[in-house]
């Protein structure tokens, strides 16, 4: 299991959902981070436009640990809270040993800071990014998968 520390003091990344009823660490850091654009993230995070981080498998520890997810099909799987909702995990068949945890609820979301867009195409019309980050016009996998 890595253990070089997800922060830059070497502390763990921890987070937690709405109600409290779960909460997580991971010991080390993203692998990468990323906002997605897309449909599909948009209606999970109830969000405009969904950020994630994404984890190796091996580092995230939930507590209580996750069961079940609420919503799988063939290539995705989606863990939310049980009690409030909160959505806190995803993966994917096509991105291989990486979690991906939305930004918002991390506590610490000041340290994991996005590297690029997803699905950049379908930003909603009134929403102004004015970052200078790679924007791709589909899903990046390339770019995710960069670090497994
Ligand atoms: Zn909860
Ligand atoms: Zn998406």
């Amino acid at each position: 299991m890595p253990s070089d520390g997800a922060r830059p003091d070497g502390t763990p990344l921890t987070g937690r959902c709405y109600c409290g009823a779960l909460s997580f660490s991971v010991a080390s850091p993203p692998q990468t981070v990323a906002y997605c654009h897309c449909d599909d993230c948009r209606r999970w995070t109830g969000a405009p436009v969904g950020a994630f981080a994404a984890f190796d498998v091996e580092a995230l520890r939930f507590d209580p640990p996750l069961s079940d997810p609420l919503v799988k099909t063939d290539s995705v799987a989606r863990w939310n809270c049980p009690k409030c909702g909160s959505p806190l995990a995803a993966t994917f068949d096509y991105l291989p040993g990486q979690v991906y945890v939305p930004l918002g609820v991390l506590d610490q979301i000041d340290d994991v800071q996005p590297e690029l867009h997803c699905h950049a195409d379908n930003c909603a019309r009134w929403l102004r990014i004015q970052d200078t980050l790679p924007k791709y016009r589909h899903s990046g996998r390339s770019m995710l998968r960069k670090g497994s």
